[in-house]
């Protein structure tokens, strides 16, 4: 049965296609769409793509959700998944009950993150460790009988998840609808990103306004009221925006000097996307107080988060627990779930073992590149990347910003990439890219070809006045 035809082609797949546009209400979906169209129902994935029902074969340029690292259908993982799902599939978590992959996992993610951040609080997803980190941050400053010390600091354009207080943090002014956000103590400084290509200042300028502006903002709220400062070493969803050399560092210390902790959120950036484990200390050169991954953790084949938390904030807790109630009231049926953190420990060995990071690291750059000769298309404002996250900014010549046209563009642009056998992530007028991490250079041609391609025929498209 054909349900239509979206801007993205035929989308074919019979019953289920007509279940799913009837009855299931998609993460981030178009309310004023909703049950009117069919989706890309996706039914198998091999290596670095996918099929949909009607058999169509897509090249994979989100990598499922900047997620799927080392590809799909790897044997190790889903053997590891079915082994553990026979010995013990679940059990809970709480109090002084442990299982066997968890603990495996927490030591080997001791020995790959940054310092001293060897204490581990699993979750089941990266809004659910997001959570638990700035919750750790309060626990730590009421432990230290400084419960006043409760802000957050966070940024404009950061994505930090979808639950409340995440959805609160995350600073996309379009991502805001009508639901309600905590702002009495959330905070948003200015967004960090800085595109040399198009910048008025030079990165140093550009560095110094924005520490005096977190200076700032950190005076006027009082450093004795912050608990936490939460980062994106590159802001992934708001558009991979890049801060400037030295920003990282910089908003390092100006948190160690007023007893701010620093929270690092590696949901993207953490697991080889940017060419290593980490991206904090081994790009950046910090050590953040708490680090919060996700995604990459399992290559997206099972869901899975964790809270990585220095031995400082650990002990501090330990110590200074309220002797009435010792407990640590934070914590999910599926923290730290069996199948999950055995696919983990897989998913680890395998990077390891075919060194995906050095992968990344060899082909992150030509990736970049290669997109960047996308600019010869008038339709394309900007292109920012590091390593395997990427981002191609769509507009029609002389509009600038997500307006409603742009938006139109870029979706017009992602209907073709579709159609020619390639999945972007329209975003607004962004089409943001994440491809699973084992990429190689033949394929990235190929995305850059369609890619291309698709620029061209958009472009008639906006000549002969189809784009409104
Ligand atoms: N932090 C960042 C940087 C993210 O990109 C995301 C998801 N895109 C999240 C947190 C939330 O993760 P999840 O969707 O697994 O809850």
């Amino acid at each position: 049965q054909e349900i239509g035809e979206t801007g993205g082609g035929l989308r074919r797949g019979g019953s289920l296609v007509a279940k799913d546009a009837r009855h299931v209400l998609h993460p981030w979906a178009d309310l004023s769409a909703l049950g009117g169209q069919g989706s890309l129902m996706v039914c198998e994935a091999q290596g670095v793509e996918v099929m949909d029902s009607a058999g169509r074969k897509y090249l994979d340029a989100i990598g499922g959700m900047w997620c799927v690292t080392v590809g799909y259908g790897r044997p190790e993982l889903i053997d590891a998944m079915q082994a553990q799902a026979r010995r013990m599939p679940y059990f809970t978590p709480f109090a002084d009950v442990a299982n066997e992959p968890a603990a495996e996992l927490a030591a080997l993610l001791a020995e790959l993150s940054p310092g001293d951040l060897n204490r581990v609080h699993f979750t089941t997803c990266g809004s659910t460790a997001v959570e638990s980190a700035v919750r750790i941050a309060h626990l730590y400053f009421a432990s230290r009988g400084r419960p006043a010390k409760r802000h957050v600091l966070s940024r404009v354009n950061a994505y930090h998840g979808s639950t409340y207080l995440a959805a609160s943090l995350s600073g996309k002014e379009a991502d805001r609808t009508r639901f309600h956000y905590e702002t009495e103590w959330v905070h948003h400084l200015e967004n960090p990103g800085f595109d040399p290509d198009d910048a008025p200042l030079s990165a140093s300028e550009r560095l110094g306004q924005l520490i005096d502006g977190m200076e700032a903002a950190i005076a006027d709220i009082g450093p004795e009221n912050i608990a936490c400062f939460i980062a994106e070493p590159v802001l992934a969803s708001g558009g991979v925006l890049i801060p400037p050399p030295g920003y990282h560092q910089a908003t390092r210390e100006l948190c160690r000097r007023h007893d701010i902790l620093y929270i690092s959120d590696e949901v993207v950036t953490g697991f080889g996307r940017v060419g290593h484990f980490f991206a904090s200390e081994a790009k950046f050169g910090i050590v953040p107080d708490m680090v919060v991954t996700a995604k990459g953790l399992t290559s997206g084949y099972q869901p899975l988060g964790a809270v990585l938390i220095s031995d400082h904030i650990a002990g501090t807790l330990t110590e200074s627990a309220d002797p009435a109630k010792p407990v640590f009231s934070n914590g999910f049926t599926y923290s730290g779930h069996p199948v999950a953190c055995a696919t983990a420990i897989a998913n680890i060995d395998v990077m390891q073992r075919e060194d995906i990071c050095g992968h990344v690291r060899d082909v992150g750059p030509y990736f970049v590149e290669r997109l960047r000769e996308l600019r010869n298309s008038p339709l394309v404002s900007a292109v920012r990347g590091d390593h395997l996250m990427a981002c191609v900014e769509c507009q029609v010549p002389g509009e600038t910003g997500p307006t409603a046209r742009n938006q139109a563009l870029a979706g017009r642009v992602d209907a073709y990439c579709e159609k020619a056998g390639l999945l972007v992530r329209p975003f607004e007028n962004l089409c943001i890219m994440s491809p699973p991490l084992v990429i190689t250079k033949d394929e990235i041609d190929r995305i850059v070809a369609i890619m291309t391609e698709s620029l061209a025929r958009a472009e008639h498209d906006l000549r002969a006045g189809e784009i409104c």
